[in-house]
Protein backbone atom coordinates (compact mmCIF):
# COMPACT_ATOMS: atom_id res chain seq x y z
CA UNK A 1 0.00 0.00 0.00
CA UNK A 2 1.68 2.84 -1.05
CA UNK A 3 1.29 5.27 1.88
CA UNK A 4 -0.34 8.54 -0.34
CA UNK A 5 -3.00 6.13 -2.05
CA UNK A 6 -4.35 5.13 1.65
CA UNK A 7 -8.06 5.18 1.90
CA UNK A 8 -8.96 6.93 5.49
CA UNK A 9 -12.30 7.14 6.86
CA UNK A 10 -13.89 9.56 9.30
CA UNK A 11 -16.65 8.24 11.72
CA UNK A 12 -17.90 11.49 13.65
CA UNK A 13 -21.26 13.02 14.20
CA UNK A 14 -20.13 16.14 14.31
CA UNK A 15 -19.90 18.20 11.14
CA UNK A 16 -17.29 20.18 11.45
CA UNK A 17 -14.59 18.01 13.39
CA UNK A 18 -15.49 15.67 9.91
CA UNK A 19 -14.95 18.71 7.16
CA UNK A 20 -11.49 19.94 8.99
CA UNK A 21 -10.36 16.22 9.18
CA UNK A 22 -10.87 15.95 5.59
CA UNK A 23 -9.30 19.43 5.03
CA UNK A 24 -6.10 18.81 6.90
CA UNK A 25 -5.63 15.20 4.88
CA UNK A 26 -6.85 15.74 1.72
CA UNK A 27 -3.70 17.48 0.44
CA UNK A 28 -1.48 14.59 1.11
CA UNK A 29 -3.24 12.81 -1.27
CA UNK A 30 -5.76 10.10 0.77
CA UNK A 31 -8.57 9.07 -0.51
CA UNK A 32 -11.00 10.43 2.41
CA UNK A 33 -14.67 9.11 3.10
CA UNK A 34 -16.63 9.96 5.98
CA UNK A 35 -19.88 8.69 7.87
CA UNK A 36 -22.14 10.35 10.31
CA UNK A 37 -23.11 7.68 12.58
CA UNK A 38 -21.50 4.04 13.55
CA UNK A 39 -23.82 1.97 11.30
CA UNK A 40 -23.08 4.10 8.62
CA UNK A 41 -19.14 3.60 9.34
CA UNK A 42 -19.69 0.14 9.89
CA UNK A 43 -21.37 0.00 5.82
CA UNK A 44 -18.66 1.95 4.50
CA UNK A 45 -15.87 -0.25 6.01
CA UNK A 46 -17.04 -3.07 4.35
CA UNK A 47 -17.57 -1.53 0.86
CA UNK A 48 -14.22 0.37 1.34
CA UNK A 49 -11.53 -1.18 3.13
CA UNK A 50 -10.11 1.86 4.84
CA UNK A 51 -6.69 1.58 6.01
CA UNK A 52 -7.36 4.06 8.61
CA UNK A 53 -10.22 4.87 10.83
CA UNK A 54 -10.35 8.50 12.66
CA UNK A 55 -13.46 7.22 15.03
CA UNK A 56 -15.48 9.13 17.53
CA UNK A 57 -16.30 7.10 20.50
CA UNK A 58 -19.31 9.55 21.63
CA UNK A 59 -21.88 9.18 18.84
CA UNK A 60 -25.63 9.03 18.61
CA UNK A 61 -27.24 5.47 18.11
CA UNK A 62 -24.47 2.50 18.32
CA UNK A 63 -22.22 2.40 21.14
CA UNK A 64 -18.49 3.56 20.22
CA UNK A 65 -17.14 0.80 22.09
CA UNK A 66 -19.22 -1.78 20.29
CA UNK A 67 -18.26 0.18 16.36
CA UNK A 68 -14.86 -0.26 17.53
CA UNK A 69 -15.66 -4.42 18.21
CA UNK A 70 -16.87 -4.47 15.04
CA UNK A 71 -14.62 -2.96 12.94
CA UNK A 72 -12.08 -4.66 14.88
CA UNK A 73 -13.64 -7.59 14.06
CA UNK A 74 -13.72 -6.96 10.12
CA UNK A 75 -10.69 -6.41 9.57
CA UNK A 76 -8.09 -6.87 12.73
CA UNK A 77 -5.38 -4.91 10.71
CA UNK A 78 -7.09 -1.85 10.38
CA UNK A 79 -5.32 1.34 12.10
CA UNK A 80 -8.08 2.93 14.12
CA UNK A 81 -7.37 6.16 15.81
CA UNK A 82 -9.77 7.59 18.40
CA UNK A 83 -11.09 10.99 18.06
CA UNK A 84 -13.16 12.48 21.43
CA UNK A 85 -13.77 14.95 23.41
CA UNK A 86 -14.79 13.03 26.56
CA UNK A 87 -10.70 12.27 26.72
CA UNK A 88 -10.36 10.06 30.04
CA UNK A 89 -7.14 7.71 31.12
CA UNK A 90 -10.06 4.86 31.49
CA UNK A 91 -11.67 5.00 28.35
CA UNK A 92 -8.08 5.78 26.63
CA UNK A 93 -6.28 2.54 28.37
CA UNK A 94 -10.16 0.67 27.54
CA UNK A 95 -9.63 1.52 23.80
CA UNK A 96 -6.15 0.51 23.91
CA UNK A 97 -7.00 -2.69 24.90
CA UNK A 98 -9.40 -3.15 21.93
CA UNK A 99 -6.81 -2.61 19.45
CA UNK A 100 -7.06 0.77 19.10
CA UNK A 101 -3.63 2.11 17.86
CA UNK A 102 -3.79 5.78 19.27
CA UNK A 103 -5.61 8.31 21.35
CA UNK A 104 -6.40 11.66 19.46
CA UNK A 105 -8.01 14.20 22.19
CA UNK A 106 -9.89 17.37 20.90
CA UNK A 107 -8.93 19.59 20.26
CA UNK A 108 -6.26 18.77 17.66
CA UNK A 109 -4.06 20.57 16.00
CA UNK A 110 -3.40 19.69 11.83
CA UNK A 111 -0.24 18.82 12.76
CA UNK A 112 -0.73 16.87 15.22
CA UNK A 113 -3.27 15.46 13.51
CA UNK A 114 -1.22 14.65 10.27
CA UNK A 115 1.55 13.06 12.48
CA UNK A 116 -0.39 10.56 14.10
CA UNK A 117 -2.25 9.81 10.70
CA UNK A 118 0.97 9.32 8.98
CA UNK A 119 2.37 7.19 12.03
CA UNK A 120 -0.89 5.04 11.34
CA UNK A 121 -0.07 4.25 7.94
CA UNK A 122 3.06 3.35 8.34
CA UNK A 123 1.84 0.99 10.91
CA UNK A 124 -0.34 -0.46 8.67
CA UNK A 125 2.00 -0.89 5.67
CA UNK A 126 4.44 -2.49 8.15
CA UNK A 127 1.31 -4.44 9.15
CA UNK A 128 0.42 -5.68 5.83
CA UNK A 129 3.78 -6.87 4.47
CA UNK A 130 4.55 -9.13 7.75
CA UNK A 131 1.59 -10.62 6.63
CA UNK A 132 2.18 -10.75 2.89
CA UNK A 133 5.79 -12.21 4.22
CA UNK A 134 4.14 -15.16 6.43
CA UNK A 135 1.92 -15.87 3.69
CA UNK A 136 4.57 -16.17 1.38
CA UNK A 137 6.54 -17.89 3.92
CA UNK A 138 3.19 -20.78 4.47
CA UNK A 139 2.72 -21.01 0.58
CA UNK A 140 6.58 -22.12 0.20
CA UNK A 141 6.31 -24.24 3.21
CA UNK A 142 3.32 -26.02 2.16
CA UNK A 143 5.48 -26.15 -1.77
CA UNK A 144 7.87 -27.81 -0.33
CA UNK A 145 6.22 -30.31 2.09
CA UNK A 146 4.77 -31.22 -1.65
CA UNK A 147 8.25 -31.51 -3.10
CA UNK A 148 9.56 -33.82 -0.58
CA UNK A 149 6.25 -35.86 -0.26
CA UNK A 150 5.85 -36.53 -4.09
CA UNK A 151 9.18 -35.78 -5.63
CA UNK A 152 11.39 -37.14 -2.77
CA UNK A 153 9.40 -40.10 -0.70
CA UNK A 154 6.84 -41.74 -3.39
CA UNK A 155 9.94 -42.44 -5.73
CA UNK A 156 12.30 -43.91 -3.22
CA UNK A 157 9.43 -45.68 -1.44
CA UNK A 158 8.42 -47.19 -4.91
CA UNK A 159 12.26 -48.13 -5.70
CA UNK A 160 11.91 -49.64 -1.83
CA UNK A 161 8.97 -51.67 -3.02
CA UNK A 162 10.68 -52.77 -5.77
CA UNK A 163 13.45 -53.85 -4.00
CA UNK A 164 11.68 -56.11 -1.95
CA UNK A 165 9.80 -57.98 -4.47
CA UNK A 166 13.60 -58.62 -5.93
CA UNK A 167 15.00 -60.16 -2.72
CA UNK A 168 11.86 -61.90 -2.55
CA UNK A 169 13.00 -64.22 -5.14
CA UNK A 170 9.55 -63.63 -6.87
CA UNK A 171 11.42 -62.34 -9.63
CA UNK A 172 13.96 -65.46 -9.81
CA UNK A 173 16.86 -66.37 -8.09
CA UNK A 174 19.04 -63.65 -7.02
CA UNK A 175 22.97 -64.57 -6.16
CA UNK A 176 24.17 -63.71 -2.63
CA UNK A 177 26.60 -61.23 -3.75
CA UNK A 178 23.81 -59.18 -5.26
CA UNK A 179 21.51 -60.07 -2.38
CA UNK A 180 24.28 -58.19 -0.12
CA UNK A 181 24.35 -55.28 -2.41
CA UNK A 182 20.31 -54.78 -2.78
CA UNK A 183 20.04 -55.20 1.24
CA UNK A 184 22.42 -52.60 1.82
CA UNK A 185 20.61 -50.08 -0.75
CA UNK A 186 17.40 -51.47 0.62
CA UNK A 187 18.97 -50.73 4.20
CA UNK A 188 19.89 -46.61 3.03
CA UNK A 189 16.82 -46.50 1.62
CA UNK A 190 14.93 -47.33 4.59
CA UNK A 191 17.22 -44.29 6.63
CA UNK A 192 16.24 -41.88 4.36
CA UNK A 193 12.08 -42.58 4.25
CA UNK A 194 12.62 -42.22 7.86
CA UNK A 195 14.47 -39.37 7.80
CA UNK A 196 11.71 -37.56 5.37
CA UNK A 197 8.63 -39.27 7.60
CA UNK A 198 10.37 -37.41 10.76
CA UNK A 199 10.84 -33.95 8.88
CA UNK A 200 7.69 -34.05 7.86
CA UNK A 201 5.94 -34.89 10.67
CA UNK A 202 7.43 -31.83 12.44
CA UNK A 203 6.99 -29.97 10.14
CA UNK A 204 3.50 -30.42 10.20
CA UNK A 205 3.52 -30.19 13.56
CA UNK A 206 5.36 -26.87 13.71
CA UNK A 207 2.93 -24.89 11.16
CA UNK A 208 -0.14 -26.40 13.23
CA UNK A 209 -1.29 -28.28 9.58
CA UNK A 210 -1.32 -31.26 12.68
CA UNK A 211 -4.65 -31.74 14.01
CA UNK A 212 -3.72 -31.61 17.81
CA UNK A 213 -7.24 -31.44 18.76
CA UNK A 214 -7.01 -32.31 22.69
CA UNK A 215 -9.30 -34.13 25.07
CA UNK A 216 -9.64 -36.07 27.87
CA UNK A 217 -7.36 -39.23 27.49
CA UNK A 218 -6.14 -41.74 29.76
CA UNK A 219 -2.47 -42.13 29.14
CA UNK A 220 -1.87 -45.55 30.43
CA UNK A 221 -4.03 -46.37 27.01
CA UNK A 222 -1.52 -44.85 25.04
CA UNK A 223 1.84 -45.51 26.78
CA UNK A 224 0.19 -49.64 26.69
CA UNK A 225 0.20 -49.58 23.05
CA UNK A 226 3.47 -48.52 22.06
CA UNK A 227 4.95 -50.78 24.76
CA UNK A 228 3.41 -53.62 23.20
CA UNK A 229 4.11 -52.43 19.36
CA UNK A 230 7.95 -52.09 20.68
CA UNK A 231 7.60 -54.89 22.70
CA UNK A 232 9.06 -57.70 19.24
CA UNK A 233 12.45 -55.21 18.73
CA UNK A 234 13.31 -54.80 22.50
CA UNK A 235 12.78 -59.09 22.53
CA UNK A 236 15.17 -59.06 19.99
CA UNK A 237 17.97 -57.39 21.46
CA UNK A 238 17.13 -59.31 24.57
CA UNK A 239 16.08 -56.16 26.19
CA UNK A 240 13.26 -56.58 28.65
CA UNK A 241 10.28 -53.92 28.60
CA UNK A 242 8.27 -53.10 31.77
CA UNK A 243 5.56 -50.85 32.62
CA UNK A 244 4.93 -49.44 35.93
CA UNK A 245 0.99 -48.01 35.97
CA UNK A 246 -0.74 -49.58 38.95
CA UNK A 247 -3.88 -47.30 38.51
CA UNK A 248 -6.69 -47.44 36.29
CA UNK A 249 -6.29 -43.87 34.92
CA UNK A 250 -3.92 -41.27 34.29
CA UNK A 251 -5.95 -38.69 32.63
CA UNK A 252 -4.23 -36.32 30.41
CA UNK A 253 -6.01 -32.87 28.38
CA UNK A 254 -4.34 -34.45 25.20
CA UNK A 255 -4.33 -35.71 21.53
CA UNK A 256 -3.82 -39.10 20.75
CA UNK A 257 -2.34 -39.45 17.87
CA UNK A 258 0.75 -36.65 18.71
CA UNK A 259 0.98 -38.71 22.12
CA UNK A 260 1.62 -42.30 20.41
CA UNK A 261 4.12 -40.00 18.27
CA UNK A 262 5.84 -38.82 21.69
CA UNK A 263 6.08 -42.04 22.81
CA UNK A 264 7.22 -43.99 20.53
CA UNK A 265 10.04 -41.59 20.00
CA UNK A 266 11.29 -42.22 23.16
CA UNK A 267 10.39 -46.21 23.84
CA UNK A 268 12.08 -46.47 20.37
CA UNK A 269 15.23 -44.47 21.87
CA UNK A 270 15.27 -45.81 24.91
CA UNK A 271 15.21 -49.33 22.81
CA UNK A 272 17.56 -48.39 20.46
CA UNK A 273 20.72 -46.68 22.79
CA UNK A 274 20.03 -49.36 25.09
CA UNK A 275 22.59 -52.44 25.64
CA UNK A 276 21.95 -55.96 25.12
CA UNK A 277 20.54 -57.24 28.28
CA UNK A 278 19.22 -54.21 29.09
CA UNK A 279 15.77 -52.93 30.14
CA UNK A 280 13.31 -50.38 29.20
CA UNK A 281 10.84 -48.88 32.37
CA UNK A 282 8.15 -46.46 31.50
CA UNK A 283 6.06 -45.40 35.28
CA UNK A 284 3.40 -43.30 34.67
CA UNK A 285 2.50 -41.31 37.75
CA UNK A 286 -0.64 -39.04 38.55
CA UNK A 287 0.40 -35.49 40.54
CA UNK A 288 -2.32 -32.40 41.28
CA UNK A 289 -2.34 -30.77 38.21
CA UNK A 290 -0.48 -32.93 35.55
CA UNK A 291 0.24 -36.53 34.37
CA UNK A 292 3.90 -37.70 35.19
CA UNK A 293 5.42 -40.01 32.08
CA UNK A 294 9.09 -41.55 33.03
CA UNK A 295 10.68 -43.44 30.09
CA UNK A 296 14.14 -45.08 32.02
CA UNK A 297 16.63 -46.82 30.26
CA UNK A 298 19.95 -49.16 31.08
CA UNK A 299 21.37 -47.74 27.92
CA UNK A 300 24.31 -46.09 26.83
CA UNK A 301 23.63 -42.81 28.11
CA UNK A 302 24.03 -38.90 27.09
CA UNK A 303 27.44 -36.80 28.54
CA UNK A 304 26.64 -33.78 30.18
CA UNK A 305 28.30 -31.70 27.59
CA UNK A 306 25.35 -33.27 24.76
CA UNK A 307 22.39 -33.46 27.04
CA UNK A 308 21.83 -29.81 26.41
CA UNK A 309 21.71 -30.22 22.59
CA UNK A 310 19.85 -33.33 22.26
CA UNK A 311 16.85 -32.06 21.51
CA UNK A 312 17.66 -29.68 18.55
CA UNK A 313 16.67 -30.52 15.23
CA UNK A 314 18.92 -33.22 13.16
CA UNK A 315 21.33 -33.13 16.33
CA UNK A 316 22.70 -36.65 16.70
CA UNK A 317 25.72 -38.01 19.31
CA UNK A 318 28.28 -39.62 16.86
CA UNK A 319 29.09 -42.95 18.32
CA UNK A 320 31.05 -45.90 16.76
CA UNK A 321 28.02 -48.22 16.65
CA UNK A 322 26.46 -45.59 14.17
CA UNK A 323 23.04 -46.23 15.48
CA UNK A 324 20.48 -45.04 12.91
CA UNK A 325 18.13 -42.10 13.20
CA UNK A 326 17.58 -39.06 11.71
CA UNK A 327 18.43 -36.37 14.72
CA UNK A 328 14.47 -35.22 14.95
CA UNK A 329 12.81 -37.39 17.04
CA UNK A 330 13.31 -35.26 20.23
CA UNK A 331 12.61 -32.01 18.36
CA UNK A 332 9.15 -33.51 17.79
CA UNK A 333 9.54 -34.77 21.55
CA UNK A 334 9.73 -31.30 22.65
CA UNK A 335 7.49 -29.59 20.39
CA UNK A 336 4.41 -32.15 21.14
CA UNK A 337 5.14 -31.79 24.50
CA UNK A 338 5.22 -27.36 24.02
CA UNK A 339 1.42 -28.33 22.21
CA UNK A 340 -0.17 -29.93 24.94
CA UNK A 341 1.45 -26.99 27.73
CA UNK A 342 3.70 -29.71 29.52
CA UNK A 343 7.29 -30.12 30.36
CA UNK A 344 10.01 -32.37 29.24
CA UNK A 345 13.01 -33.18 31.67
CA UNK A 346 16.04 -35.19 30.87
CA UNK A 347 18.28 -36.81 33.23
CA UNK A 348 21.87 -39.39 32.25
CA UNK A 349 24.61 -40.51 33.04
CA UNK A 350 27.23 -41.89 30.40
CA UNK A 351 26.63 -45.80 30.36
CA UNK A 352 24.58 -45.55 33.29
CA UNK A 353 21.25 -44.89 31.13
CA UNK A 354 19.07 -42.13 30.41
CA UNK A 355 15.54 -41.06 31.96
CA UNK A 356 13.41 -38.92 30.19
CA UNK A 357 10.44 -37.48 32.39
CA UNK A 358 7.24 -35.78 30.51
CA UNK A 359 4.85 -33.58 32.42
CA UNK A 360 0.78 -33.39 30.91
CA UNK A 361 -1.47 -30.99 32.75
CA UNK A 362 -4.71 -32.83 32.30
CA UNK A 363 -7.49 -30.09 32.70
CA UNK A 364 -11.03 -30.73 34.48
CA UNK A 365 -12.96 -32.72 32.49
CA UNK A 366 -13.55 -35.77 34.29
CA UNK A 367 -14.63 -38.05 31.72
CA UNK A 368 -12.29 -40.32 29.74
CA UNK A 369 -12.27 -41.04 25.87
CA UNK A 370 -12.07 -44.55 25.70
CA UNK A 371 -9.52 -45.32 23.27
CA UNK A 372 -10.45 -47.99 20.38
CA UNK A 373 -7.85 -51.26 20.71
CA UNK A 374 -4.88 -50.71 18.76
CA UNK A 375 -5.63 -47.87 16.79
CA UNK A 376 -3.60 -46.08 14.16
CA UNK A 377 0.05 -46.95 16.72
CA UNK A 378 1.20 -48.73 13.80
CA UNK A 379 2.13 -45.86 11.39
CA UNK A 380 4.83 -44.63 13.82
CA UNK A 381 6.50 -48.08 13.48
CA UNK A 382 9.25 -47.14 11.25
CA UNK A 383 12.75 -47.75 12.56
P1 LIG B 1 17.82 -39.93 16.56
O1 LIG B 1 17.59 -40.96 17.61
O2 LIG B 1 17.03 -40.14 15.34
O3 LIG B 1 19.26 -39.70 16.31
P2 LIG B 1 16.70 -38.02 18.43
O4 LIG B 1 16.33 -36.60 18.21
O5 LIG B 1 15.65 -38.95 18.87
O6 LIG B 1 17.35 -38.50 17.09
O7 LIG B 1 17.86 -38.05 19.50
C1 LIG B 1 18.97 -37.16 19.38
C2 LIG B 1 20.21 -37.81 19.96
O8 LIG B 1 20.06 -37.93 21.38
C3 LIG B 1 20.44 -39.22 19.48
O9 LIG B 1 21.20 -39.22 18.27
C4 LIG B 1 21.17 -39.86 20.62
O10 LIG B 1 22.56 -39.62 20.49
C5 LIG B 1 20.67 -39.12 21.84
N1 LIG B 1 19.65 -39.92 22.57
C6 LIG B 1 18.32 -39.81 22.48
N2 LIG B 1 17.70 -40.68 23.31
C7 LIG B 1 18.68 -41.34 23.95
C8 LIG B 1 18.70 -42.36 24.95
N3 LIG B 1 17.57 -42.88 25.45
N4 LIG B 1 19.90 -42.82 25.37
C9 LIG B 1 21.05 -42.31 24.87
N5 LIG B 1 21.10 -41.34 23.93
C10 LIG B 1 19.93 -40.86 23.48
Amino acid sequence: MPENDAIILIIDDDESIRDSCRQVLKNSGYEIHTAEDGEKGLHLTKELNPDLILLDLKMPGMSGNEVLKRLKEYDPKVIIIIITGYATVESAVDSMKQGVYEYLPKPFTPKELRKIVQHGLFRRKCLLESERLRREKEKMRKNFISLVTHELRSPLSAVQQNLMTITSGIMGEVPDNVMKTLSRLSGRIKILINLINDWLDLSRIESGEMEIEREQLNLKDIVKDIVNLFLPSAEKQNITMQLNAPEENYTVLGNAQTLEMLFSNLIQNAIKYNRKGGSVTISLEQEDNYTKAEVKDTGIGISKEKLPLIFEQFYRIKDKKLIEGSGLGLSIVRKIVELHEGAVDVSSKVDGGTKFTVKLPYGHNNTVKQRPNHGSVKSFMKK
